[in-house]
């Protein structure tokens, strides 16, 4: 096996020509690929170019010593591993030596199988260090642009009702102007509805990134959440025209969750079922109990998903473009709320949809055993 380069280069500094020697064999015949220095000048020189994963220096040096070496490395890149080779009788040292940035030490002699083990637990050490300094430059990257996307996505409705009220400013008295004057303060109050919708999906997102959105866990009986969810929006389903039909079981539907957001799972998954929808059409939830899951599916007849857009469903920010013209307000965020709630509790959401036919989308959750025993009895 040859390693490439960028994945597996170590850099041995060692005055000992017989030990740099052997630790190139010993390397190289592992995959590694070595280069050898026999003082820090020279080896410091070449990990500013080469920037390798893991660098083993000898601590007793003529010159620069490897304890002066370890910070010089550290500040050309503090990822870099640092193993350290020392005798017996500097054990001390070698622990200096780790308290100064150094990851382990191999005291002199070691075994071929020795250097080989500590090289790649070091390997395995940069790796995840390299990993969680990835994940970190994301995040950074994810907050500077939740910064711009939040306040583009509050520009919008903010101007609008900027708007709408600099027109109700000039409205005179008259008894026509009275009608419209209705109209735009319903236009306002519909905007400003949107904004607490949105500010909510983004504290939800917060709540969940801080884990502190499903911390009160109880025994729940999902008919209950579902039918508390459908009532409150029988006026959105007029709006739309849509008829909500629920199928319910007679025996409840345990699962051990937060009810809030169990609540909130199971509001975006109703919502957008009419929100998608057509005038005329029908949503169907329905509660059921197998195998030791509560299945829950929320049906529409909808505008459906393209295919295209199936893998980025449950990402952050997804919003599908509208098929039919119409305008429906979001934060994309609904899915992706959805989804994580759901890994939560240890179950699983999944969809089947076709495009101007409908959506289906089925969540499953551990039953909550003990309870339902309890309602046996
Ligand atoms: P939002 O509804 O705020 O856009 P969601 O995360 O809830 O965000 O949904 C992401 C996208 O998935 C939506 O913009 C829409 O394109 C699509 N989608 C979700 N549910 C449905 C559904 N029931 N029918 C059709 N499309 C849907």
């Amino acid at each position: 096996m040859v390693m490439s380069e960028a994945a597996g280069t170590v850099v041995v500094i060692d005055d000992d020509y017989a030990m740099r020697l052997s630790c190139r064999k010993i390397l190289e015949k592992t995959g590694f690929h070595v280069e050898t220095f026999e003082d820090g000048i020279q080896g410091l020189e070449a990990i500013a170019r080469l920037k390798p994963p893991l660098v083993v220096v000898d601590l007793k040096m003529p010159g620069m010593s490897g304890m002066e070496v370890i910070p010089r490395v550290r500040d050309i890149d503090p990822l870099i591993v640092v193993v350290v080779i020392t005798g017996y009788a500097t054990i001390d040292t070698a622990v200096e030596a780790m308290q100064n940035g150094a990851y382990d030490f191999l005291p002199k002699p070691f075994s071929p199988d020795e250097l080989r083990l500590i090289v790649k637990r070091a390997m395995e050490r940069h790796r995840l260090a390299l990993e969680s300094r990835q994940a970190e430059i994301e995040r950074e990257l994810m907050r500077r642009r939740f910064v711009t996307f939040v306040s583009h996505q509050l520009q919008t409705p903010l101007v609008a009702i900027h708007q709408y009220l600099d027109v109700l400013k000039q409205l005179d008295d008259s008894p026509e102007v009275q009608v419209r004057r209705q109209e735009w303060f319903d236009r306002c109050l519909k905007r400003t509805e949107e904004l607490q919708s949105m500010i909510r999906d983004w504290l939800t997102v917060a709540k969940i990134e801080g884990n502190t959105l499903c911390g009160q866990r109880t025994s729940v009986d999902l008919r209950e959440v579902i039918s508390e969810i459908l009532k409150s929006y029988e006026e959105m389903a007029a709006t739309e025209q849509v008829a909500i039909e629920a199928r319910l079981p007679e025996q409840p539907l345990w699962v051990w969750g937060d009810r809030n957001c169990l609540s909130v799972l199971l509001d975006n998954l109703i919502t957008n079922a009419i929100k998608y929808n057509k005038p005329g059409g029908k949503v169907d939830v329905c509660g059921s109990l197998a195998d030791g899951e509560v299945i829950v599916s929320v049906s529409d007849t909808g505008v459906g998903i393209p295919d295209q857009y199936r893998p980025f469903l449950f990402s952050e920010f997804f919003r599908g473009k509208s098929e039919n013209g119409k305008r429906t307000t979001g934060t994309g965020l609904g899915l992706h709320i959805a989804k994580k709630i759901v890994s939560e509790m240890g179950g699983s959401i999944g969809v089947e949809s076709e495009v101007n036919v409908g959506s289906t989308f089925r969540v499953r959750l551990p039953a909550w055993r003990e309870q339902a025993e309890k309602g046996k009895e």
